[in-house]
């Protein structure tokens, strides 16, 4: 079948208004939101639901030609934009954006895989519920994406990633059938949890369209305060400690460096600093209750008078309104986009064992500066995750092409430090496009066989999301 008979068919499939293959109509979603990556296309199609899926992945599986799922295109990793050079179809779920329903007495939504996170936010609002899954992205990220990449965000430290907040999926996988597993259970023990193979997937192994969330109770008041210190090991102190006072009503706890900061109050419009002094780090915390909000804050303020009393913290500000609350939280969730105003660099999303966390950035960014000269390390994020953006920005006078060369040597620097504390080198963002070589040069040659033993059975054809996440068994094939 050549190209435009398969436009054809396609276009016969979901009708014109579900196919474009206009360069103008397809350029915005053939690069990556980092701007790493710029792939190629035959066509942009948009299904409106799971049966138009299936006659799509019947069509391309036919025809040999593969594709790429594409949510919001928020991804870190280019797992949602195809290749330079592919002959494949983008295929969006934007169109497929419905919350199909809502039961508060199962504490369950479920929601089609073009929903964006912050409507899935508001829906469970409006029932007295909340889904406990946030990040900066929230905007444009797509449950079907944060499905499939498995996304953190920074309520992690009390409710877990995406994966513990999925109670069933509906996906389509790459023969064209419909897996319809979209239960609300909350034990079902018949063997391999399809659910959770499909998570994480990032499109490698079919395609997610629709999936049962889980929901717990609204806990409408909250504690935002913004912390300075002078190390990340009194802020791993001092998150102990909190805990120990507060209990889980710690719901976030977000490093910020001196360097990421000042990077967001230079380049993001109404930001200002927090503190009235410098500090080296800084730690913004999140604690939320349903019950005496009056009573968290005064036990939130005995512990962090504590903190301050031995020294763990330098200083502290309560937000005491929603208004500072959400600005503290700008300064936090801008940070990626401060970075990327301010030019690329070598991103790692890295997790080592939490404990481990201070030690690793404390020795390994005076490394990483060293054995780079004019580089400067900006290690921010979900330090009670055990994991943080630990990313390298060039030297001011670095050649455009620093990324594809020196970039690629403080990527495996860095990656060869994580590795040898028994970390992993993609923490929340995961392999696609960007960490394949890296993937391929790491991981344990187990895993890597029954990764590529799952994706041959499931998908022989090798028409799902090429490319991405599953190194092939040809390390120079990867690239
Ligand atoms: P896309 O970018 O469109 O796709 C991501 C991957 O999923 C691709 O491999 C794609 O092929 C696949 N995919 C998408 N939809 C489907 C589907 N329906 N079926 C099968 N495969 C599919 N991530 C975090 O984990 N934590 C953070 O704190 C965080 N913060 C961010 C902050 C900013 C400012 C930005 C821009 C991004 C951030 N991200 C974060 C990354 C990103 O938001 C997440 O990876 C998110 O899950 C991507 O969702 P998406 O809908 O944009 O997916």
């Amino acid at each position: 079948m050549d190209d435009g008979e398969f436009l054809d068919k396609l276009r016969a499939a979901l009708g014109e208004g579900g196919v474009t293959a206009d360069p103008a109509d397809l350029e915005p979603w053939l690069t990556d939101w980092r701007g790493r990556v710029t792939g190629n296309a035959l066509a942009l199609v948009s299904p409106r639901n799971a049966g138009e899926v299936q006659a799509v992945v019947r069509l391309a599986a036919a025809a040999g030609i593969p594709i790429v799922p594409q949510g919001g295109n928020t991804g870190m990793v280019a797992g949602g934009v195809p290749r330079p050079g592919d002959r494949a179809i983008v295929l969006s779920l934007r169109k497929m954006n419905a919350i199909r329903g809502i039961d508060a007495g199962d504490n369950s939504l479920v929601a089609e895989a073009g929903v964006i996170l912050s409507e899935v936010h508001r829906a469970a609002e409006e029932v007295g519920r909340r889904f406990p899954l946030s990040l900066a992205a929230k905007g444009s990220a797509t449950i079907g994406g944060l499905v499939s990449t498995n996304a953190g965000g920074t309520q992690v430290l009390r409710f877990g990633p995406m994966r513990s907040l999925i109670l069933g999926i509906e996906a389509v996988l790459p023969d064209g059938s419909l897996f319809e597993g979209l239960s609300s259970l909350r034990k079902d023990n018949r063997g391999y949890d399809l659910r959770q193979l499909l998570a994480g997937a990032e499109g490698t192994l079919g395609i997610v369209t629709a999936a049962s969330l889980k929901l717990v109770p609204a806990a409408p008041h909250r504690i935002v305060a913004w912390l300075g210190l002078g190390s990340a090991y009194d802020a791993l102190s001092g998150l102990r400690a909190l805990e120990g006072a507060v209990g889980d009503a710690v719901e976030s706890f977000e490093l910020v460096p001196a360097n990421a900061l000042a990077l967001v109050l230079k380049h993001i419009p109404d930001t200002r600093a927090p503190l009235r002094s410098d500090h080296d780090w800084h730690v913004l915390v999140e604690m939320r209750t349903s019950g005496d909000v009056a009573m968290l804050r005064t036990i939130a303020e005995t512990a962090l008078a504590t903190l301050l009393e031995d020294g763990l913290i330098a200083d502290a500000a309560i937000a005491e309104s929603e208004a500072q609350a959400e600005a503290f939280w700008k300064l936090r969730e801008t940070i990626s986009e401060a970075e990327r105003i301010d030019g690329t660099g070598a991103k790692h999303d890295v997790s080592v064992p939490v404990s481990a966390m201070p030690g690793f950035i404390e020795s390994t960014a005076p490394q990483v500066e060293a054995e780079f000269p004019g580089c400067r390390v900006i290690a921010f994020g979900h330090l009670g995750d055990g994991n943080v953006h630990f990313n390298v920005q060039p030297p001011k006078d670095a050649a455009p092409g620093w990324v594809a060369e020196t970039g690629v040597l403080v990527s495996r620097f860095v990656h060869d430090r994580v590795r040898e504390v028994g970390g992993s080198l993609s923490a929340e963002h995961g392999i696609g496009q960007l960490k394949l070589e890296e993937f391929a040069r790491l991981a344990e040659p187990a895993r890597l066989a029954a990764m590529r033993s799952i994706k041959h059975a499931l998908d022989p054809k090798g028409i799902m999301n090429p490319g991405k996440l599953v190194p092939l068994a040809n390390p120079g094939e990867n690239s």
